[in-house]
């Protein structure tokens, strides 16, 4: 857990995305998996992109993965946030992608790095998912 100063943004909730805030509120990554075929997708949707199913529920990543891609960010610098800001696209175990955070610096950073979730919470008690690099056997 790390804490930042400041004030993030806040989420603008919607009915098919409430179980994935509810889970990040409670430290937990979940991933919406369709109840028809299993297809896991990210961020939610109302229905399935393989086969339209309205039908959906969700599993606990074990908030493992990659870091498929990743951004810095200079300008324009938004409140609550620290510049330059590093964001990350991390491809989970599970093989969804997810957009999050991370406490490493541009030099600290490369693709294919093996990263895990972490949780950082700003003044307002909001949590959101941040990535760390992953310590392991064989890893950087
Ligand atoms: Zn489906």
């Amino acid at each position: 857990m790390m804490t930042v100063s400041g004030r993030r943004p806040k989420p603008f909730i919607l009915e098919y995305t409430r179980f994935w805030w509810d889970g990040v509120a409670e430290g937990r990554l979940l991933i919406q998996r369709c109840a028809d075929c299993g297809t896991l997708r990210h961020p939610p949707a109302p229905s399935c992109a393989a086969c339209q199913s309205l039908r959906w529920d969700a599993i606990e990543s074990a908030g493992i993965g990659t870091v498929y891609s990743f951004v810095v960010s200079h300008h324009p610098e938004a409140p609550g946030f620290e510049y330059p800001l590093v964001v990350l696209l991390v491809e989970l175990d599970e093989g969804i992608r997810l957009v999050a955070g991370t406490d490493l610096r541009r030099d600290e950073v490369a693709i294919g790095d093996r990263v895990r979730v972490d949780w950082l919470r700003d003044e307002d008690g909001a949590q959101l998912p941040y990535f760390r690099r992953l310590e392991e056997e064989g890893g950087r």
